[in-house]
């Protein structure tokens, strides 16, 4: 089993680097990949830890990014991002600008309610990309919600009554930004979208046609028939398939790694289909730790 996507305490997850990494060895996963928010900056620790625990590890990030229609929004999980990705760690940081200036938004929003929680109050529970995941945090702190949920529900959540919207990146611009630096983009969760049918070809076949390579066609979020139409619509389009729990630790606590709510299974198979695409591309690929086992048994 694999999980290609998880998030650390470089963004909203509540594990370190180095736990997610012992966390996936416990659960039994081959490999499994980091694509913190906007960040790559937990991945050289994570790819330490995976050489000591004998894990293979996939530096990624997860981009936010606009819809083509500029509607809504796409979130591009990004495979094989390099340690310093130059072009792309300007985007990282135009977003963490946008995000700043949106956490003092919905902090000044909330006020407005009645309700104080300062951005220092919110530091204290980052470390890595600050957002939304963290205000709740404070609130939840200060007594003044019963739950993260309810937090979203109530006053964070795109329908909650704080809402401020994040800055996001042009998806060409994203899947450009990607391609440059040598990784694979994938299309996050799709069934975030709520498109079916002809819409979501036309979107996918956008898409595609601006760079995107992939698309998480298994995901804990998705039911038996989102995940037939998304494996048929990735064959359709010629996308890569992958999975992911998109696990957050203590901050989703209902979403563990590997399983997701309980009945995820992403096989290994779709990593090497994947590395095999990139090899044929002329591009890196991790590679699965050599267990020692295995060379004493060559010997
Ligand atoms: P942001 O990137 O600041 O817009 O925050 C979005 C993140 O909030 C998502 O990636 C999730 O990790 C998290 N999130 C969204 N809804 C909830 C919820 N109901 N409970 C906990 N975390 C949530
Ligand atoms: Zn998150
Ligand atoms: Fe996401
Ligand atoms: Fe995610």
């Amino acid at each position: 089993m694999i999980d290609l996507h998880t998030h650390s305490t470089a963004s909203d997850g509540s594990s370190t680097p180095a736990e997610l990494v012992e966390q996936a060895k416990a659960a039994g996963l081959s490999a499994v990949a980091l694509t913190d928010h906007d960040t790559v900056a937990g991945n050289a620790e994570a790819m330490e830890a995976g050489k000591q625990l004998g894990i293979e590890v996939i530096p990624g990030c997860e981009l936010s990014v606009a819809s083509p229609d500029g509607a809504g929004w796409l979130h591009i999980v990004g495979l094989w991002v390099p340690e310093n990705p130059e072009d792309l760690q300007t985007a990282f940081d135009w977003l963490h600008d946008g995000r700043r200036t949106r956490n003092h938004e919905i902090l000044d929003k909330l006020k407005s309610q009645g309700i104080n929680i300062t951005y220092e109050d919110v530091k204290q529970f980052a470390k890595g990309t600050v957002g939304r995941p963290h205000i709740a945090r404070a609130m939840l702190h200060q007594g003044v919600v019963g739950s993260m949920d309810e937090a979203f529900r109530v006053w964070l959540g795109d329908h909650g009554r704080c809402y401020v919207p994040k800055r996001k990146l042009d998806p060409a611009d994203a899947l450009r930004l990607l391609r440059e630096a040598g990784a694979t983009s994938i299309l996050a969760h799709p069934f975030t979208l709520g498109l079916k049918g002809e819409k979501l070809d036309a979107l996918l076949a956008e898409l595609k046609e601006m760079g995107l390579q992939g698309m998480e066609v298994h995901y804990t979020e998705h039911s038996e028939g989102d995940t037939k139409r998304f494996l048929q619509a990735a064959e359709h389009h010629e996308l890569l398939v992958s999975g992911g729990s998109d696990f957050h630790g203590m901050a989703k606590p209902k979403t563990r790694i590997a399983v997701g709510k309980g009945g995820l299974h992403v096989p290994d198979e779709l990593l090497e289909t994947m590395k095999q695409s990139r090899r044929e591309q002329g591009l890196w690929v991790t590679e699965a730790p050599v267990h020692e086992e295995a060379l004493s048994a060559a010997q």
